[in-house]
């Protein structure tokens, strides 16, 4: 059996940064991925990370910003701490070696983002994930710790509620693994793919959380899912919001500039809820554009000139021109709102703790909670940074003195059972059907717009899709790198987790952030100013509630 005192699992940003804690504290880690760690979605990064580092910003202003982003659902002695460690982090990153983009003058060049008072994105032209990931990797050094990669996450081992160790499966093989570990942190990483229509990669299918979930961690504000206004249409390659800090244009098929009814003051720069339900409300009510892959607005980057659009945004003109056969230097940019991150996620405390002895969480898996109901454009690489760090240092603690895990041999067994079973069938269901049909009823019943029919209509549906997956079959039964099988676990996660939104969803009555209800209109701050707790129980998610926490700012209405 491997052994190991602190196992992170997931190596994108916020595993890498709480692994480089945890060597730093001098413990034995290891690292188990399912990619190898360049290839984590945090590379996908476009936009930029924030930090107030200017003489004319603050950290009072970006707290200000995260607090009103988070339409007050954040906990403000979070956010408090988050922006205070922001602007330390992003130098250190860059001492690291991060290639950020410059100003004349030499210093971090910043951009505007959605819903900040000041520029405060410090970026890497428009791949400021992948210059991090980099950095950070060749920081790290794999020389200083184990790494299991192409490995998957199973199961968690948990008795008492604590925390054992991990059963892994290693996707090279075929073949299984027990590692035992004082303490595991999740840096698993997005869910996105509960959604047809996402920016996020198709390894985003919210495995840790759903591992912590059947372990008995409570999720925490799952129902607060954020769409991305501008995602390439047809493709939903996303369009960086950095796209419109550059100067952008929304315009409707008038070829009006539409932002200017719905946020006047701030107009492309509202906040992603404002700006997703204002391209929705155009096309439905007939001023967008319509075509064979349903109705869009145009983002206009025309007026800018070549040269900057080329130096600054040079993703994007790659895949404008090689995915939708669009120039951005000379035609309008055909983008509608996708899913595009999630608010919720393993619930931790400032220190990425969980409620389960020895297993600590960070990144996107994690909900600590500083995004509460909407998450502001560049705050997540920073939180990857910031509570991965957290994660591992409190992980490394815990582990100096907590007693050895207990390993049995059951544990193996229990968790291999499944997909041994899926593999031996000869009939059942075809996990990639299930998938599709869940992420159509997401569409249909969890998305921008929500409404008490058409989610008690979407739980239903996918309570037959999870009695359907009871009978799941994988036909594929090679060893080696079997993807039919590794589907079969991840769609497995991703029906798990997909009702946990819609039961939040549907309890909650009301608005607020990126969860707009048609029925339930307004924001009912006396009744729902507080988090949603989901725990697992044989028949579905059981909710539970937990106040917010309040330093200095007091909720008032949320206006761009
Ligand atoms: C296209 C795109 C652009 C974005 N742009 C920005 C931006 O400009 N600014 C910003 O602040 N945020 C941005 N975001 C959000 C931000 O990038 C992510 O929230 C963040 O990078 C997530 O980092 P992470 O470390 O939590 O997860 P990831 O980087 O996704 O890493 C997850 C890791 O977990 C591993 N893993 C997953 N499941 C398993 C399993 N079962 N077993 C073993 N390993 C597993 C994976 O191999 C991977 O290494 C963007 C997101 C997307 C999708």
């Amino acid at each position: 059996m491997l052994r190991h005192d602190v196992v992170v699992v997931g190596a994108g940003l916020a595993g890498q940064r709480a692994a480089l804690a945890a060597i730093e504290a001098g413990r034995d880690v290891a690292i188990v991925s399912k990619l190898h760690p360049l290839r984590s979605h945090s590379g996908a990064a476009q936009g930029g990370i924030n930090a107030a580092v200017g003489a004319e910003d603050s950290v009072d202003t970006h707290i200000f910003d995260t607090v009103k982003g988070s339409d007050y659902l954040g906990d403000q002695d979070a956010i408090e701490f988050f922006c205070r460690e922001a602007g330390p982090i992003v130098v250190e990153m860059e001492h690291f070696g991060t290639i950020f983009s410059r100003s004349d003058d030499g210093s971090l060049a910043r951009r505007p983002f959605g819903g900040a008072h000041f520029p405060r994105t410090i970026y890497a032209a428009d791949r400021t994930g992948l210059a991090l990931l980099q950095a950070l990797w060749e920081r790290l050094g794999s020389e200083r710790l184990t790494l299991y990669a192409e490995w998957d996450l199973v199961d968690l081992v948990v008795r008492d509620g604590r925390v054992h160790g991990l059963v892994a499966f290693d996707r090279t093989s075929g073949e299984f693994a027990e590692i035992a570990a004082k303490a595991v942190v999740l840096a698993t990483g997005p869910a996105g793919r509960v959604y047809a229509k996402t920016t996020n990669a198709h390894s985003c299918t919210g495995d840790g959380i759903a591992a912590a979930y059947a372990a008995g961690a409570f999720l925490k504000d799952m129902e607060f899912v954020q769409f991305h206004p501008t995602a390439l249409l047809e493709s939903s390659i996303l369009i960086t919001e950095g796209a419109r800090g550059e100067g952008g244009l929304l315009k409707n098929a008038s070829g009006e500039q539409f932002m200017v009814r719905y946020a006047p003051h701030v107009k492309e720069l509202a906040s992603r809820d404002v700006v997703s339900r204002a391209i929705v409300t155009e096309v439905k009510e007939g001023r967008g554009f319509s075509g064979p892959f349903g109705g869009y607005v145009h983002l206009e980057l025309m007026h800018l000139g070549r040269e900057r659009v080329e130096s600054r945004l040079t993703e994007i003109c790659d895949f404008a021109r090689r995915f939708a056969g669009i120039d951005p230097v000379t035609e309008p940019i055909p983008v509608y709102p996708a899913q595009h991150y999630m608010m919720g996620g393993i619930g931790t405390d400032i220190h990425g703790a969980t409620n389960l002895t020895g297993l600590y969480a960070a990144g996107e898996a994690a909900c600590v909670s500083i995004h509460g109901a909407n998450r502001l454009g560049g705050n997540s690489l920073l939180e990857t940074l910031v509570f991965g760090r957290e994660a591992g240092r409190a992980a490394a603690a815990y582990a100096a003195t907590a007693p050895a895990p207990e390993m049995h041999a059951s544990d193996l067994e229990a968790a291999a059972a499944p997909l041994r079973a899926w593999s031996a069938r000869t009939d059942g269901e075809d996990p990639s059907t299930l998938r599709t049909e869940m992420q159509r009823t997401m569409e249909e019943c969890a998305g921008i717009y929500r409404d008490a029919a058409g989610m008690l209509e979407g739980i239903q549906r996918l309570r037959a899709l999870r009695a359907r997956f009871e009978k799941v079959r994988v036909v594929d039964r090679s060893p080696v790198y079997n993807l039919n099988l590794t589907d079969a676990l991840e769609t497995g996660h991703l029906l798990e987790l997909a009702e946990v939104i819609l039961v939040g969803a549907y309890a909650r009555t009301e608005s607020r952030g990126a969860h707009a209800r048609t029925d339930f209109p307004k924001r009912d701050d006396a009744r729902w100013m507080r988090h949603t707790l989901a725990r697992r129980t044989p028949t579905g998610p059981a909710l539970d509630y937990a106040p917010v926490a309040f330093t200095r700012f007091e909720p008032t209405e949320r206006v761009y």
